[in-house]
């Protein structure tokens, strides 16, 4: 410093003065800004490891973990232009027009920060976000009265359910349901996701951006009838619009109080209509059966016996 005032304080003695200050202080927000940084990533990973459910991390993570990761990012941003703003002290010193010419490279750093920051999080981050988040939702439970391992009952994947009171709103939101058994007591953890916070990989363009933008009921429930919903996914980056018929189960509660355990998807599926069974021999001959149902199958595998069977016939 005693050596740049040598060279610069002559030239304007009252610039250069309000630039020493300048300097020193401008450190301070730029330390603040770094330690609120670390702050907002620090308190979330404590936040989420507290939880002490599976269902309660995968809760925060897919609602809150991008909006803390880019917060803290922004905060590193201020704290890089700030930094920035007390480099370059020779060429500063000498011109008061430096000061202005580095602010400037100063608010870009900042801006081009935040910019990479949030393209990485909206179409990088949410593929390993999605990992995690498979992670959290399907790691085996435990019974917290004895500590048993549970066992995921088995649902078909795109069944749906609305709730009563969540039918009357505007915005129809479809809720998956996770249903964890303890085979041994046959106590049961109900699990509520919603089908709307949970983003999925585009068919086109290959990020995890394609949402839930609407619902809508094309055949209500009634009685003993599973009814259908509509399901429309826009693509965030490309617009891929992708519309999915999804069964309404109006089942969904009954089979959770039955509590039915099984090891075959297939087996509770009332959306099956066909069991094909291909068989192909090593001479090149090939069989193929259908069955109206899995138990049918099953009896035909159970039975079978492969020298009772002319290939030639088929
Ligand atoms: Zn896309």
């Amino acid at each position: 410093m005693e050596e740049l005032a040598q060279k610069y304080r002559t030239i304007n003695p009252e610039y250069f003065d309000l630039l020493m200050k300048w300097q020193e202080y401008i450190l301070y927000p730029a330390v603040l800004a770094i330690i609120v940084a670390i702050l907002i990533f620090v308190s979330y990973k404590i936040k989420l490891s507290s939880l002490s459910t599976m269902k309660g991390k995968f809760d925060l993570a897919s609602q809150e973990e991008t909006k803390r990761y880019f917060q803290a990012n922004v905060a590193f941003a201020i704290a890089l232009f700030l930094f920035f703003n007390s480099t370059m002290i020779d060429n500063v010193a000498r011109d008061p027009i430096w000061f202005g010419i580095r602010f400037f490279i100063a608010v870009c750093i900042g801006v081009l920060h935040c910019y990479v920051a949030m393209l990485l999080l909206k179409y990088y981050w949410p593929k390993l976000l999605h990992k995690k988040l498979h992670k959290l939702r399907y790691t085996p439970r435990t019974n917290p009265k004895n500590g048993n391992k549970m066992k995921l009952l088995s649902e078909e994947y795109e069944d749906a359910y609305l709730d009563e009171g969540k039918q009357a709103e505007e915005n129809v939101f479809s809720v998956d349901y996770d249903v964890w058994i303890d085979e041994e007591t046959g106590d049961t953890l109900i699990e509520k996701y919603e089908g709307h916070l949970i983003a999925m990989e585009c068919d086109r363009c290959g990020f995890m951006t394609l949402r839930l933008e609407k619902e809508e009921v094309t055949k209500e429930v009634s009685g003993s009838e599973d009814g259908e919903l509509l399901k429309e996914y826009t693509c965030t980056y490309c617009n891929r619009v992708k519309r999915k018929t999804v069964i309404l189960s109006h089942t969904i509660r009954q089979d959770i109080n039955a509590g039915k355990l099984v090891d075959n998807p297939l087996e509770t599926t009332k959306h099956v209509v066909t069991v094909k069974v291909d068989l192909f021999s090593n001479e090149d001959d090939h069989l193929s059966y259908k069955f109206q149902n899995l138990k049918e199958a099953k009896r035909f595998l159970d039975e079978f016996d492969f020298d009772k069977i002319d290939m030639d016939k088929q």
